[in-house]
């Protein structure tokens, strides 16, 4: 088979799998810098005209709350107003995009011409140290919580904090995990500490989802990428890594590269009493990164991560979760934009994964823990 044969089997099979990618920054991306992704853009990764060329059928939107909320208060009502502006994104262009509450609704979306939008909240801080809160964003139509960001919140405690206040889960944080099991909430376990993540595996009834993390074992001492212990835990609950898409969380040159850049980028702006958003500071990282190039994963990078997951436990516990509009500038060659997956599946199809394997890769491991969490809600 010719590369022409082969991206257009790739194209045919991404269309049959309805890819599902767990996690793009949509929501917060266009909120902070306006554009119509409806039509085409040069602003964003995802536009609806892109997301067609690459056969996205159902991308989750990340109702991403910044740490700020958690200590100065207002996380409720930022993630209510950022699910509005989703509401609002879906109801001016119904032709074009539908909001899907269950892995059902994706297909008759997608008959209908509309790229499927599901939800999730990228941080636990807007539950607000209320369990009623799970039920609310719920009936809200989110469907997984990511349980921290960036910093531990009220929860438990974060991959990139040093501070561990919980050692894992706080009193509360154990409490979220059994209410969610109980409403149909999925876990999203990416940017927790390990501890935390180990914890939500031991308590969790329901299979648990990373959303968008790569595997450890290429960035050894990356905690925000997953350790192969906590592959396995995760894959014995039933769950899933979705594979982030990240150059740096692929491959350890460039993670380390980009780590240097950003410590000189820091120390300068520290030298000189700058904040990181001051125009001298901004001038500056801009220079500093165009003489310190960064060099780009490659497609191949991440179907070595699904290849090790694969090896590690099979099959039925890797996915997608791109983190397209959360990245900046730091995507693979291949997977520049939601027009990619195709490549992907290129790239799996060159490395023998049957047709089967692919689907399952695509959307149908994301479909089944997403079909368990709601299925373990009801059997109680
Ligand atoms: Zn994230």
């Amino acid at each position: 088979m010719d590369d022409t044969e082969l991206y257009a089997k790739a194209k045919r099979l991404a269309r049959e799998c309805l890819i599902v990618d767990t996690h793009l920054d949509v929501p917060y991306h266009v909120m902070e810098h306006p554009a119509d992704v409806a039509e085409r853009t040069s602003s964003t990764d995802f536009d609806y005209p892109r997301a067609r060329d690459g056969e996205l059928a159902c991308p989750f939107f990340a109702v991403y709350v910044p740490h700020s909320y958690e200590t100065a208060g207002g996380a409720y009502a930022y993630a209510e107003k950022t699910i509005s502006f989703v509401e609002q994104l879906v109801a001016r262009r119904p032709d074009r995009f539908a909001l899907v509450r269950a892995p059902e609704e994706i297909a008759p979306a997608n008959a209908k011409g509309c790229i499927a939008i599901a939800l999730g909240i990228e941080n636990g801080a807007p539950l607000e140290g209320k369990l009623d809160n799970i039920r609310h964003f719920y009936d809200r139509g989110i469907r997984y919580i990511t349980l921290a960001h960036s910093r531990a919140n009220h929860i438990c405690d974060a991959s990139y904090d040093t501070l561990r206040p919980w050692n894992g889960l706080s009193p509360f944080g154990r409490l979220v995990v059994a209410e969610m099991n109980r409403v149909g909430m999925m876990i999203d376990i990416s940017h927790l500490s390990d501890s935390a993540a180990f914890q939500v595996l031991r308590l969790s009834r329901a299979p648990v989802l990373a959303s968008h993390s790569s595997c450890r074992f290429f960035t050894p001492g990356y905690e925000r990428n997953m350790s192969d212990d906590l592959i396995r835990a995760l894959a014995a609950n039933g769950g899933v890594i979705d594979v982030n898409f990240g150059s740096e969380f692929l491959v350890d040159s460039i993670h380390q590269a980009d780590l240097r850049v950003s410590a000189e980028i820091r120390n300068y702006a520290a030298e000189h009493h700058l904040k990181s958003t001051d125009d001298e500071a901004v001038r500056f990282a801009r220079s500093y990164k165009k003489s310190h190039v960064i060099p780009y994963a490659d497609v191949r990078d991440v179907a070595e991560h699904i290849d090790h997951v694969v090896k590690l436990v099979g099959i039925d516990h890797v996915g997608i979760g791109s983190d397209f509009d959360g990245l900046g500038d730091e995507l693979p060659k291949g997977l520049k934009d939601v027009s990619g997956y195709p490549n992907l599946i290129v790239e799996l199809l060159k490395r023998g994964y049957s047709e089967e394997a692919i689907r399952k890769v695509c959307s149908g491991n994301v479909c089944r823990v997403w079909h368990e969490a709601e299925r373990i809600a009801r059997e109680r």
